[in-house]
């Protein structure tokens, strides 16, 4: 074995006492190859075994620990092959039988013992007349090594099939015994003092083989809080760089002053205040919500920094407003504003809007959507160069190669969580001064969450409806009910409402889904609403065509509206009050919340329909988590909890958060604290002293891996 390390925490496994090359084959299985693997291989869960009370005071019902002698093994078949076998343990005060299901390998290794000590852990339970019994047992003899380690508090890690936890157990006892004074600490002594926390051996040990739960509590503390820590440094670094940047200084307070700039392109017929006329802007007053936010956003932009803000906004908080008047503003101080929207129907739905806010003020709005025409795209391409388009929308087209812009100067985001960091970043290229950068969403974010994805954002959030919003009445119908439900749908129909009719989610891809949708389509204007006029949209239409159906839905041609999921993000029609939902139970909470944000909109009392077979109790909390609540922050908290943030942000992305130990949930805390250490240090330039040098390099790593990163 020449050339092999047998010092480095990178020393091969089967170097560590009690493993050896046969050890190591298994220990291979779950990943296990190195010595830093075994000490950072942490346990999924804890048995408290010290609990250890003579025979006769075990009580059925709890897990205890029993300390004895084996009396007599013996093996009992149970019919069709099965078999227990059944160990009879004894101390001074009465007897006790193990039992063991389908494992007739663990008689022969009984047998080795009896007339000896044993020790062993299970579960407590009252068998036939009265007898004690102990399930689910793990043991030890008394005479072995570790037998002593028994007695504890004792790690469970999570193990493939024929991976014995002793084997785990015992290299992880090896490893913090041969290298635990190898791991090194990368937070400064004076800053560990300072807070309180734990050198990294010791509390790794702790973790491993805690003599308290107090002891693996704080050691658990600690590492999440060092890997919340490296997480805030990373995001905290960038909002500082970019707040060092250069962007444009918008000379927002002196529009329709004297001093407004003259170099203006697009300067306003009647000089007004910018304030004046955002208010003018919409047929409606902005609620108090939306006026501060909008504070916020015009503040950014005056100020020379680049504007990073997200705003978050529950469903028909009326982002859009807050949109506008930033547009507004850029207009008005001679820049062109971008907005990108994660769909064409969207991007459609803006272009419409925004049309009708700013044509009759003379700001040209400009659509750059994929579904374009050669020639309309080559204009498209024109106003957006030269400057005539102030205002363009788009989707994704609005980043491709070839598009140039005259002055940029912002760029709004609707549906961030649609868009990955890398087509933010291409898009804040574009412009060759750094444009402004305001990203909305509707997708309520736990709080948790925002700090660690949107970190190096501001935040504003539009938490409150615009007045006369009334709550979407939710409810959850079976299958079987489906027939009363149409015909519940037909009354309010019949009083002038409109219904969008989801399909239900069969699959990912496009095509089977349209296929779906045309079968729901086929079903419901043949059937129940053969008398009404029922419109059909999903992803495999042309852009054309979508537009076409969505313009006789607007405007109230077609009363109800066949839909995949297109519709989720965005589509805003007033009219529209009945949402039904097929197959709810094949939609994540956080989508449906979204599906239903579609209604609730206008004058009209709205209804939300969820139909869906109660088949799991995962179906039957989300269902009724939308019927009971409409708040759509509790709705994202409860999503984040049913489902873990790896699937509400992608997969990719929590994978990216690198998060071993810390939870989002349950170390909210301790998130919040290591936000405000990392921003001390930041502010405080702390992070350049040589101390600090270890955890500088481990969050440059964290933030390599970052950048490669993108929200689907
Ligand atoms: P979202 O935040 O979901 O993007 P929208 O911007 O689409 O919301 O607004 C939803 C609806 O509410 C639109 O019909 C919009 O015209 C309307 N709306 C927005 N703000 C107000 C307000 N302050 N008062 C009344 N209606 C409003
Ligand atoms: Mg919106």
């Amino acid at each position: 074995m020449t050339g092999e390390r047998t010092t480095g925490l990178d020393t091969d496994v089967r170097f560590l006492k009690g493993v050896g090359p046969k050890g190591a084959a298994l220990l291979e299985k779950v990943g296990l190859r190195t010595v830093s693997d075994v000490l950072w291989y942490l346990p999924r869960r804890y048995e408290d075994r010290r609990d250890s009370p003579e025979i006769m005071l075990l009580r059925p019902g709890r897990s205890s620990t029993v300390i004895g002698t084996l009396e007599v093994v013996r093996s009992r078949s149970i019919g069709r092959g099965r078999v227990i076998i059944e160990a009879l343990v004894s101390d001074k005060t009465g007897e006790i039988v193990l039992c063991f299901f389908n494992q007739p390998w663990v008689g022969r290794q009984l047998e080795r013992y009896t007339g000896k000590g044993v020790v062993a852990y299970g579960s407590v339970k009252e068998g036939y007349r009265r007898r004690l019994e102990l399930h689910s047992v793990e043991w030890e003899p008394t005479e072995d090594e570790d037998a002593e380690e028994f007695a504890r508090i004792v790690p469970v890690y999570a193990l493939s099939e024929g991976v014995p936890q002793r084997l785990v157990r015992r290299a992880v006892a090896s490893a913090l015994d041969q290298f635990g004074d190898q791991v090194t600490d990368p937070l400064p002594d004076s800053f560990r003092t300072r807070h309180g926390l734990p050198p990294a051996d010791t509390s790794l040990a702790q973790l491993h083989r805690p003599t308290s739960d107090e002891e693996r509590v704080n050691a658990r503390r600690r590492f999440a809080f060092e890997e919340f820590l490296y997480l805030q440094i990373a995001l905290q670094v960038r909002r500082q760089a970019s707040k060092q940047e250069v962007g444009i200084s918008f000379p927002i307070s002196s529009v329709g002053t004297d001093s407004a700039p003259t170099g203006s392109l697009f300067s306003p017929t009647t000089p007004v205040s910018l304030a004046e006329e955002a208010r003018g802007l919409f047929p409606f007053e902005l609620t108090g919500a939306q006026q501060t936010v909008i504070q916020h956003v015009w503040r950014d932009m005056e100020a020379a920094a680049p504007m990073n803000r997200l705003v978050q906004g529950d469903v028909g908080s009326g982002k859009t407003a807050v949109a506008a008047a930033a547009m507004l503003a850029a207009v008005r101080c001679g820049w062109q504003s971008a907005m990108m929207a994660p769909t064409e129907i969207l991007a459609e739905q803006h272009y419409i809007n925004l049309r009708q806010i700013f044509e009759a003020r003379g700001i040209p709005v400009v659509l750059l959507a994929g579904k374009l025409g050669a020639k309309e795209r080559r204009i498209a391409l024109e106003k957006a160069g030269n400057g005539e388009g102030s205002i363009l929308v788009g989707t994704h087209a609005l980043i491709q190669e070839g598009v140039k812009f005259h002055r940029l100067g912002l760029i709004v985001i609707d549906e961030q969580h649609r868009f990955g960091v890398a087509q933010r970043m291409a898009l804040r290229q574009k412009g060759e001064t750094l444009p402004d950068v305001l990203v909305m969403t509707a997708t309520p974010i736990p709080r948790s969450l925002t700090m660690t994805m949107y970190g190096d954002l501001d935040v504003s959030v539009l938490d409150e409806l615009p007045p006369g919003r009334k709550p979407v009445t939710t409810y959850w119908r079976r299958p079987g009910d489906r027939t009363k439900v149409y015909a519940q749908v037909e009354e309010l129909l019949a009083t002038g409402a409109q219904a969008y009719f989801v399909c239900p989610m069969i699959s990912e891809n496009e095509k089977v889904q349209a296929q779906a949708a045309e079968d729901l389509h086929y079903r419901l204007s043949s059937g129940v609403y053969a008398h009404r006029k029922v419109g059909l949209l999903h992803g495999q239409m042309k852009a054309a065509e979508k537009e076409e159906v969505m313009e006789a839905f607007r405007a109230g041609e077609t009363t109800i509206l066949v839909s995949t999921v297109v519709i989720e993000v965005g589509v805003d029609v007033p009219n529209a009050s009945v949402m039904v939902i097929e197959d709810a139970n094949r939609f994540g909470l956080a989508q449906l919340h979204q599906l239903r944000g579609r209604v609730g909109r206008g004058a009209r009392r709205s209804f939300c329909i969820l139909i869906a077979e109660g088949t799991s109790d995962d179906v039957v909390e989300r269902m009724q988590t939308l019927v009971d609540t409409s708040d759509g922050f509790l709705i994202a908290e409860k999503d984040l909890r049913l489902r873990g943030p790896g699937d509400l942000m992608g997969t990719q992305q929590h994978g990216q958060l690198h998060l071993h130990v810390a939870d989002l949930i349950q170390d909210a805390n301790l998130l919040e604290k290591a936000r405000e250490t990392a921003r001390e240090l930041v502010a405080e330039g702390a992070l350049d002293g040589p101390e600090w040098a270890a955890v500088v390099k481990r969050t440059r790593a964290r933030r390599g891996e970052e950048a490669l990163v993108t929200v689907s």
